[in-house]
């Protein structure tokens, strides 16, 4: 089928070209290139990145996913690999002026095996994560990874951006659920590592280096993943804080007193609570009187007749003795647990519906939070005067959404976004943290991922680019800049 270029948006006859030879391999729908087709997947989640593309393909199977890399390559076409489009840094769309293709795995969703003796699943790199936990409901099973977007990001996104989430710090992030992973490479051949092994030290770990690699090495087309048994029982609370000093010694002695129970320790502030309600009244504040900061806590297990609520009243007790907590609910029906959790996972919405912010997704070692956070908070005080703060995240391993939002009245930053972050970003630093701690660099971060890497870092980074993409086509300006020189 020749493509109607006059309707195309950009009627180059080269573009017209490849468009034709990708349709021949992917078929009229597995190939989208009208304008309205592909709007919804031309731009980034919060809508500040992305280019029309020359087209967005579809492919069903690893064979398309090889053809389509082949045909890009002949064509000069970079390749844009894009799962669920949930990214927060612009890396699931083109880069200003790169003409190339979207590769959406969408189509590619199935689950291909369970293994439940050996608590495996392998599954296709487009299912969603909701959709996953959805199948292991009914087997008794669970994929410990838990995010705010699970109903749109895809296994291979996640993978892709070796995601993180509120379970974390107990199972590992995204990477450390992958046992094995097939992957089409740059020159459009197919590495199958789909290995349901934990323990496979025969050479590099392949696997590892693709965690978190943006579709810049390679594209995931299908996952082995480490399964664990659906929790029977949980026990959550809600606590009521003075601050950070607090809340690490709360989470220091819940930890000793419940190990490897809990899995569980998401923190917000007032801040973020007096936005939420605020734009969202139909939720409520559970405390009669405002806090400094809050602390949800769970504990789960698999294990059946085991008291997690008093488990869980029993690992608080050392904490209420020494006065580290203000005031505490414990979830008495599954209902109160979702209301707490819901606080804590519509922290950024409330922040959205405020306005205009700034995000940072950064992380610190733990024992570093509540300096890094008194600190950061200085710093950007001392550049704006009046700026609202609002830290929240993940209290067991360090990870924290440090966003901001303009004084209060004011509908901007007055121009201080770029010194506001720097500010934030060099007192991370200084606390030996991360500037991109489970959101990835993307576009947005990777020009100040270069500039506060270390020179070997720098080298070897680029170095393991060349060697997986010497043409640089796939997904070229995310990780490491474009010009490789
Ligand atoms: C409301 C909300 C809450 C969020 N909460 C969290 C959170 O708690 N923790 C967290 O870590 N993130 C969170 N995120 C960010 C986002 O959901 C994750 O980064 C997620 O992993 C992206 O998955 P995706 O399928 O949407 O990937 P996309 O956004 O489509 O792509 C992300 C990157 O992965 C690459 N990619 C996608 N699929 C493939 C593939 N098959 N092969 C190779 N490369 C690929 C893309 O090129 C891009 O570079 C949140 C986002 C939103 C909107």
């Amino acid at each position: 089928m020749k493509p109607d270029v006059s309707a195309a948006p950009l009627g180059e006859g080269r573009d017209d070209t490849a468009r034709e030879a990708l349709i021949s391999v992917l078929g009229p729908s597995g190939f989208l290139w009208e304008p309205a087709a592909m709007a919804p997947f031309a731009r980034d989640w919060l809508n500040r990145y992305g280019e029309i593309p020359v087209g967005v393909a579809r492919p069903a199977n690893t064979a398309e996913v090889a053809a389509t890399v082949r045909l890009c390559r002949e064509h000069g076409l970079v390749i844009v690999s894009q799962g669920g489009n949930t990214g927060l840094n612009g890396g699931s769309v083109l880069g200003a002026g790169q003409r190339g293709i979207i590769l959406s795995l969408a189509r590619m969703n199935k689950l291909v095996t369970l293994d439940p003796l050996g608590f495996t699943v392998t599954v296709e790199a487009g299912m969603v994560l909701a959709t996953l936990h959805d199948r292991l409901a009914d087997e008794a099973l669970s994929f410990p990874l838990h995010l705010g977007a699970e109903g749109s990001a895809q296994i291979g996104g996640l993978i892709a951006t070796n995601a993180g989430g509120s379970h974390a710090f107990r199972f590992g992030m995204m990477g450390d659920c992958v046992l094995g992973l097939e992957v089409v490479l740059a020159d459009g051949t197919v590495w199958d590592g789909t290995r349901a092994l934990l323990k496979d030290n025969a050479g590099y770990q392949l696997r590892r280096l693709f965690a978190g690699s943006e579709g810049t090495l390679g594209i995931v087309t299908q996952a082995v993943l480490r399964l664990q048994p659906a929790p029977r029982g949980r026990a959550t609370a809600l606590l009521a804080l003075d601050g950070m000093e607090q809340a690490l010694e709360v989470g220091q002695h819940l930890r000793r007193n419940t190990g490897e129970m809990l899995s569980a320790m998401e923190f917000f502030s007032e801040t973020g609570l007096a936005l939420l309600l605020k734009h969202v009244p139909v939720l409520s504040r559970l405390f009669a009187e405002t806090h400094p900061l809050y602390l949800l806590v769970e504990l789960s297990s698999a294990a059946a007749h085991l008291d997690l609520d008093a488990l869980l009243e029993a690992g608080l007790a050392e904490a209420f003795e020494a006065g580290l907590i203000a005031d505490a609910l414990i979830a008495a029906s599954s209902v109160q647990r979702g209301a707490f959790w819901r606080l804590r996972e519509e922290m950024p919405e409330g922040q959205r519906l405020e306005g205009i912010q700034i995000k940072h997704d950064v992380s610190v070692p733990v024992a570093q939070l509540a300096l890094f956070i008194a600190e950061a908070t200085r710093a950007v005080e001392t550049v704006q005067p009046g700026i609202r703060v609002n830290p929240f995240g993940h209290l067991g391993d360090g990870n924290v959404h440090f966003n901001l939002s303009p004084p209060e009245g004011r509908a901007d930053f007055s121009q201080q976004e770029a010194a506001l972050s720097e500010a934030v970003y060099a007192t991370t630093i200084a606390h030996g943290g991360s500037i991109a701690a489970e959101h990835g660099l993307g576009q947005a971060k990777v020009e100040l991922a270069e500039r506060t890497r270390d020179n070997v870092e720098r080298a070897l980074m680029k170095r393991i680019k060349r060697a997986l993409d010497p043409d640089n086509i796939m997904n070229p300006g995310k990780v490491v800049p474009d010009g490789l020189a």
